[in-house]
């Protein structure tokens, strides 16, 4: 779950619950926040519920905030009443069943998360100040962000490659793998691209394109309609046909990042990179880089895991 889902998830969340006191908590018995959640948050009531990046915070009357952060799936679901069932988007298929927490409302209602998050307990003036926390960058669906800012904020953290200044979370947060390969399919740049050969207007038209689907992901998560695509064009798809050119889709490490990249060879081919005196083409540079077995080179065999 990336960044535009986690706000979903917050919007959806507090449709439901916000403003309303929490009578009881129940948690597992043998999870070692049982008691911390029961002794602070039972009896009161929920101030606000926001994301920031991937991170989705509760804040509580009392000055208490839950920071929860989807290390993998987890799901989240409201019985009304006990007798209507309301998944709260973006659903996952695949989570467990057993709650991790359930909370029970005045007239009965009860929301349960399943899954293994990270689930913190702070002081609400203290979330800023967690170390997760104080060095995010402003969240790429904040309107206050202009594109203009963003791609200065890229430049001015010194970021690598494409890759970095999309995935690198102190610039702008809440990209993750996925968007961060859909959006350089869309803008057509390879993983490796260097930002010092990007001209201002190319970086300008990738950020403008990665707020476009975080946008668009986020009123899919949210449960509209929306003409964009809603599959993945390249993510987690090694080896199959591009839906614009039927070239095989490739996965390898080259925006190293840390994380898998997938894209097409021939929509996204590597541009020409500026070197000290001249102009070297990147095919040259590649046969370089494979004679140093730096590990450039795009991978076969085995279809890789959806890194996030
Ligand atoms: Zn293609």
């Amino acid at each position: 779950m990336e960044g535009p889902q986690v706000k979903a998830l917050a919007d959806r969340l507090a449709e439901f619950i916000l403003g309303r006191r929490i009578d009881r908590i129940d948690v597992p018995a043998d999870r070692w926040q049982a008691n911390v959640l029961l002794k602070h948050c039972s009896g009161r009531n929920i101030k606000s519920i926001t994301s920031r990046g991937r991170w989705l915070i509760w804040d509580f009357s009392h000055g208490i905030s839950w920071v929860c952060f989807p290390l993998r799936q987890w799901r989240w679901s409201m019985a009304l009443n006990q007798n209507h069932q309301a998944e709260i988007r973006p659903l996952s298929k695949t989570v467990g069943r057993r709650p991790l927490l359930k909370l029970t409302f005045a007239n009965q209602d009860v929301l349960t998360l399943s899954g293994r998050p990270i689930f913190l307990v702070l002081m609400t003036d203290a979330v800023a100040r967690h170390p997760s926390l104080h060095n995010l960058g402003p969240d790429i669906l904040d309107p206050s962000l202009t594109v203009l800012q963003w791609a200065q904020r890229v430049r001015s953290a010194g970021a690598k490659n494409i890759c970095h200044a999309l995935m690198n979370p102190a610039i702008a947060c809440g990209i993750g793998n996925e968007l961060k390969c859909e959006t350089l399919f869309a803008a057509r740049l390879h993983p490796a691209t260097p930002i010092s050969s990007l001209p201002t207007e190319d970086l300008e038209r990738c950020l403008h394109t990665a707020r476009e689907l975080a946008l668009a992901a986020y009123r899919r998560a949210m449960g509209s309609p929306f003409p964009m695509h809603d599959h993945p064009r390249v993510y987690d798809r090694a080896g199959e046909p591009c839906d614009i050119c039927t070239a095989p889709i490739e996965a390898d490490h080259s925006g190293h990042d840390g994380h898998w990249s997938w894209y097409c060879p021939t929509c996204q081919a590597r541009a020409e990179e500026m070197t000290l005196f001249s102009k070297l083409p990147f095919s040259q540079r590649d046969w370089r880089l494979e004679q140093g077995n730096t590990g450039a080179r795009p991978i076969s065999g085995p279809r890789p895991p959806a890194a996030h």
